[in-house]
């Protein structure tokens, strides 16, 4: 048959048997208008002289774009990057004691900003100060929506309509286009830049004093590094030249950690601890770098500073809601006990996994994956992981992955796009014309297994 006559009608869709499963699982709009879409594009493939799909075929076309409507646009994945903690993949994990403080906080009504004790109103920065100042050494603590934010916040209500002083060689910008000069300007602060791209020398910050400074910054560079001929001033001497001329010093420190890494054999980075300790009057570090816990950031120092902080009104916007409120405050918690933090902190337990425990995985797997994507060559190759994206530390760590080469003369990138169109996406590396699945952040075989499946079975 062919000619519009031969196309159903949409009351006709909604009766066949296939309509009522569908209208049970996406409900009776989203079916009917689905419905009508398919019976849309059928008509239009019989102008152009194709032939008239039936009523289960124009349902079932209704059934799939109702299918992929449904999925959730924030879609798991699997990480086989290599980068641990991948800004476009969200950052860190949760630990699951974290997971379900956020659920329970969902769930029912907390005690968010009321204070048990007396039944008046309480300050819901309380919930998590104390913590964070038992875990820094620091007087005082605040919390915002980002390290971006508290690094705003900071320099709006300490400098605002004055100058800071900050060395040229830590002018940094990170992913996702954060420029301190950019946030300084927004800030409503005069940037004063100081000494030169590779050095910088006390005399360099004290010939910049004026009586308009309103702070001096230091800014941890963590996701690069100046070899050669360098020089920095260490971060107790800026403190003590704010000091001499009155005003604040903020230490910067991005992806501060609350625990010393060499303990687990990582690189070094600065202890939030120690920064404090060096006399800066503010540090500010995120929530979700190597802390491990949701996207937040913590402010913390001298009680003066971080009080007129909390009434400048942009805390108000930029503050945390009681979600991340309730991760934050069990995340911190793991770190009364560092001794089994790596057991329990997803992102320290992959950072600090043993390059043979992921090979052994690697060789486990090989086989059974090699077996359902015979298409490709596969074997196992040493490579490197490495802790983060644009605002991380640049050390790599060892690792191993499952390497794809073509025989077929696929391209790494054909096979990388079919990944990621996989039910479960997974997502690699492109290294040297091969595609990469850097093991580290695998959760179980099974996952990848899985995973995997979907491609034989879409072959
Ligand atoms: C990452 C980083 C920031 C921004 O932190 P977010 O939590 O991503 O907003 C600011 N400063 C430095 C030095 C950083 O490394």
């Amino acid at each position: 048959m062919t000619g519009m006559r031969a196309l159903p009608s949409v009351d006709r869709l909604l009766s066949l048997p296939q309509a009522a499963a569908l209208i049970e699982s996406h409900g009776r709009l989203a079916t009917t208008n689905a419905m009508r879409a398919a019976l849309d594009d059928a008509r239009a493939e019989l102008r152009k002289g194709g032939a008239a799909p039936d009523g289960a075929a124009i349902a079932s076309r209704a059934g799939a774009a109702l299918d992929a409507a449904g999925q959730s646009a924030l879609r798991p994945v699997l990480n086989l990057t290599g980068t641990v903690l991948h800004t476009n993949l969200g950052r860190a994990l949760l630990a699951e004691a974290a997971v379900e403080a956020a659920a329970a906080a969902m769930r029912a009504p907390a005690a968010l900003e009321y204070d048990l004790a007396t039944g008046r109103r309480g300050e819901r920065d309380a919930l998590v100060a104390p913590l964070i100042c038992e875990l820094t050494g620091a007087e005082a603590a605040t919390v915002v929506n980002n390290n971006a934010a508290a690094v705003l916040l900071v320099l709006n209500t300490l400098a605002e309509g004055r100058e800071a002083i900050v060395s040229r060689g830590e002018l940094v910008e990170i992913g996702g286009a954060f420029r301190i000069p950019d946030v300084m300007r927004r800030a409503g602060v005069r940037l004063v830049e100081v000494g030169t791209t590779n050095r910088t020398h006390p005399r360099d910050y004290r010939d910049a004093v004026t009586p308009d400074t309103g702070l001096l910054m230091k800014v941890h560079p963590s996701n690069y590094r100046i070899d050669g001929f360098t020089a920095a001033v260490p971060a107790p001497e800026v403190a003590a030249m704010a000091r001499d001329v009155g005003v604040a010093m903020l230490n910067d420190l991005g992806s501060g950690t609350l625990v010393d890494l060499t303990r687990w054999g990582l690189p070094a980075e600065p202890t939030v601890r120690q920064a404090v300790a060096e006399g800066a009057d503010i540090v500010t570090f995120s929530g979700d770098k190597l802390l491990g816990g949701p996207q937040a950031g913590f402010i913390v120092g001298r009680a003066d500073l971080i009080a007129r902080i909390n009434r400048n009104p942009l805390k108000r916007a930029l503050r945390l809601d009681k979600i991340r409120l309730a991760a934050i405050e069990a995340t911190l918690r793991l770190y009364r006990d560092p001794d089994r933090l790596a057991e329990r902190l997803p992102t320290l337990r992959m950072l600090t996994r043993p390059r043979d425990d992921i090979a052994a995985q690697a060789q486990r797997l090989l086989a059974p994956v090699a077996a359902m994507l015979p298409e490709y060559r596969v074997q196992v190759v040493d490579c490197t992981s490495q802790i983060g994206s644009g605002a991380l530390p640049v050390e790599a760590l060892p690792s191993a992955a499952l390497a794809f080469g073509g025989d077929t003369g696929d391209a790494p990138e054909r096979l990388a796009a079919r990944l990621r169109a996989l039910p479960l996406p997974v997502i690699g590396r492109i290294s040297d014309g091969v595609l990469l699945l850097d093991l580290r952040c695998l959760p179980d075989d099974g996952a990848l297994l899985g995973a995997i499946s979907g491609l034989a079975a879409a072959r």
